[in-house]
């Protein structure tokens, strides 16, 4: 490869940029789409003058970063954070093409966001914030251009404000420039329980392509949120037995398997959503990171990034990791955790059921017609499934981890309509 290789002093763009280099290297990607993936499409600032509450102007940061629109409109989240840059954007954005190539859904990648501090804005400057930055990013977003969702601290009504802001701003609904949105207002049935479904749909075609039987196979599942409840209850009604669950209160033993609906009965049922004080016959209270070192087949962490990382990973006895966190297995210990000969599922397989629930959402606005719960997850399945067949068999054909697979396939999908789609005159 001879290209001039970028670099950044942010670490989330520099690694992001420093993986697709060593990804297009190993597949022999020619220079011409090294150039063009390398880089946003577009990346916007947007300056957003805000009155506060008290009567005083404030102006805030806002970016939205379309890194890709090969496949289709770019699509990826916009977040509240003080840590919002426009570098951070790129990264999150060229992650969103990877994602939504392997996912095999007609979309590109983008991210957006605000620098700002969520805790200190009252409910209505964040609603001034949020249409301030449709009314600004307008130009660039569309049903057919770039759709936005939730991101950090930003959620059903951020994407109502967005939508309506756009809406009225073009004199006609649109309800499908963002996803994310609450069932009343065009939003999914569904969507909720779409990416641990989807998790649970992968660490069922692993077993059974590893010929381990579901019905009793011993799973972890750390984090007891979205996405590690409806995990649990998916691999329950499977028949696996899930002997370990954990969330900020601490660890849930139970040899003999959780009582699943019970501990999901108790979380909805707690003033803050928590196990804390969760029991059941036979049940050990242990720490939270003793729940990751359980005799197990499958760990599947499902809440915050670098659960498992260099000083841990030498600790987990299962023989299966799947991820359906973010990052929540950092490089060093992805390592470690190969040389033990575990075998991994990565997080932009595992957890895409997230995504492909918001092409759903976008399908049935674009269409004007809402769907069963029940269609929803026929069709979410099978999608499912295929993908990960696509990221095992390649990983097999090619003798490579499937976290590597996953994103050469992804990256070949992009760089194949690139080409077709060609350079403009
Ligand atoms: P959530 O806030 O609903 O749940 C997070 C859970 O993790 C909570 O139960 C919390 O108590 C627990 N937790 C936090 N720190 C912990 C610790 N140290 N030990 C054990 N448990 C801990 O969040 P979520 O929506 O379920 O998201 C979880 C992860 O999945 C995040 O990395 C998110 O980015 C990713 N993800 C979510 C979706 C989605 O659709 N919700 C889609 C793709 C990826």
């Amino acid at each position: 490869m001879s290209v001039k290789k970028r670099t950044s002093k942010n670490v989330l763009l520099d690694t992001a940029l420093k993986n697709f280099y060593a990804a297009a290297e190993e597949m022999g990607l020619e220079d011409g789409l090294v150039e063009v993936l390398s880089r946003p499409e577009r990346a916007i600032s947007v300056s957003l003058p805000i009155t506060m509450d008290d009567g005083s102007v404030r102006v805030f940061e806002g970016y939205r970063v379309q890194h890709s629109t090969a496949l289709g409109p770019a699509k990826g989240g916009f977040r509240y954070h003080p840590d919002v840059d426009i570098e951070e954007c790129e990264a999150l954005g060229s992650l969103m093409t990877w994602k939504c190539s392997l996912a095999g859904i007609p979309y590109g990648g983008g991210k957006g966001g605000v620098s700002c501090d969520p805790m200190e804005l009252s409910m209505a400057e964040r609603e001034r914030l949020t249409r301030t930055f449709a009314a600004r990013v307008a130009p660039i977003v569309g049903e057919w251009a770039d759709v936005p969702a939730p991101d950090v601290n930003t959620g059903a009504p951020e994407m109502v404000w967005f939508m309506d802001t756009i809406s009225k701003l073009r004199g006609k609904f649109e309800p499908g420039v963002v996803t994310g949105k609450p069932i009343s207002i065009w939003g999914s049935k569904g969507r909720t329980a779409a990416t641990g479904l989807g998790v649970a749909t992968c660490i069922k075609e692993l077993l059974k392509s590893v010929k381990v039987d579901v019905k009793g196979a011993r799973v972890i599942i750390q984090g007891f949120g979205n996405v590690g409840t409806f995990n649990a209850i998916t691999m329950d009604k499977a028949g696996a037995k899930i002997v370990g669950i954990s969330d900020i209160t601490g660890g849930y033993y139970a040899p003999n398997g959780i009582d699943v609906e019970k501990a999901v009965q108790h979380v909805t049922k707690h003033p803050k959503k928590l196990l804390e004080g969760y029991t059941q016959p036979g049940l050990e209270k242990i720490s939270g990171e003793e729940v990751l070192f359980l005799d197990a087949d499958v760990l599947s962490p499902c809440a915050l990034e670098g659960a498992v990382n260099g000083k841990n990973a030498g600790n987990v006895k299962a023989k299966y990791v799947v991820e359906g966190a973010n990052g929540p297995v950092t490089p060093e210990a992805d390592e470690i955790l190969t040389d033990k000969g575990v075998l991994l599922i990565p997080d932009f397989l595992a957890n895409s059921g997230g995504v492909i629930g918001s092409y759903f959402e976008w399908v049935q606005n674009l269409n004007g017609f809402f769907w069963t719960e029940e269609e929803y997850n026929n069709r979410l399945i099978p999608i499912m499934t295929d993908n990960f067949y696509r990221v095992w068999n390649y990983a097999k054909a090619q003798g490579v981890k499937p976290r590597r697979a996953a994103f050469l396939v992804a990256i070949k999908r992009v760089a194949d309509a690139v080409k077709m789609r060609g350079t403009f005159l």
